[in-house]
């Protein structure tokens, strides 16, 4: 980075995807501040609520509007700018561009012209409310806004009850008990779960336990946005010993590599976990 002539500091040409916080002011990094000073405009999700955050840092850099009903065409007179060499900024209102956010028709031209794209990371309301829930976080689907219509948003649960992956949601405080109802009732009440509130804020609160416990927390608590992290499917014992069996009897005639394919095959369980499992038995 260089000093201008106007005395800001100037970033190389390109397009910075910078994270902005999702309530703690204290955690808008050093780096996204002199990125954001140093670019010669700023695309905001919101420019009122964007100017407010960045008029506490001091950062005066110019800003212009993109947002989910202008980012087609307002993408394309970015791209032209990012293409005589301008260094430009996407912010989103809180947290993370692009997840449940917008930027992606932006992102996209810029990679498709050959434009430099940098990541400035940081604050993501989906991975706090993930490390505090105590869920496993080896794997997991993060799913954005459910459906707000009942009928969809129950099928959509229904497609994702048997995935056994931690599943992650985004929820609007006027929806958040519905949809722990609707939660409880497909994926079963005893599922454990966590949901979290006002995540970095000053009234922060997570609870976790079984969705069936979370309902009466939830309508307590009218205001606030909410993560909902929800365990997958455990492996219901009978099919996991059923994957043993099978590969007991199939690595005895065979390579432990075989054995593992055909008896993922079998089961429909995944090759490389059933090769550690046999891996495992073999020590
Ligand atoms: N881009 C953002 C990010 O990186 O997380 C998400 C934007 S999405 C439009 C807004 C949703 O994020 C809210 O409805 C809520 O589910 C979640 N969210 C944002 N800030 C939060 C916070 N401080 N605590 C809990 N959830 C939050």
């Amino acid at each position: 980075m260089s000093e201008s002539e106007s005395g800001r500091s100037a970033e190389r040409a390109g397009l910075y995807v910078v994270a902005t916080p999702i309530g703690n002011l204290g955690d808008f990094s050093v780096r996204a501040q002199e990125v954001l000073r140093g670019v010669e405009l700023i695309a905001a999700e919101d420019t009122r609520v964007s100017g407010r955050l960045l008029a506490h840092f001091g950062i005066r850099t110019p800003l212009i509007a993109l947002h989910e009903h202008n980012e087609r065409e307002r993408s394309e007179d970015l791209l032209a700018r990012l293409r005589e060499g301008a260094a430009i900024a996407l912010i989103s209102d809180a947290g993370t561009p692009l997840i449940s956010d917008p930027g992606l028709p932006l992102v996209r031209a810029a990679r498709a012209a050959g434009i430099a794209v940098y990541a400035v990371p940081g604050p993501c309301a989906f991975v706090a409310a993930l490390s505090v829930s105590g869920l496993p976080t080896d794997r997991f689907v993060f799913e954005g806004f459910l459906p707000s219509r009942a009928a969809a948003r129950r099928r959509r649960l229904t497609e994702l009850a048997a995935e056994p992956r931690t599943l992650i949601f985004y929820e609007a405080p006027h929806r958040i008990v519905d949809t722990l109802t609707d939660m409880a009732d497909v994926f079963g009440a005893t599922r454990e779960a966590a949901i979290s509130r006002e995540l970095t804020k000053l009234h922060e609160t997570v609870h976790a336990g079984p969705l069936g416990d979370l309902i009466a927390p939830a309508q307590a608590e009218t205001r606030g946005e909410w993560v909902v992290v929800v365990a997958g499917r455990a492996q219901p014992p009978s099919a996991s010993a059923d994957i043993e069996r099978t590969l007991e009897i199939l690595a005895a005639e065979l390579p432990l590599k075989q054995a593992a394919a055909l008896t993922a095959k079998l089961t429909g369980a995944a090759k490389n976990d059933v090769y550690a499992l046999g891996l495992r038995k073999k020590r």
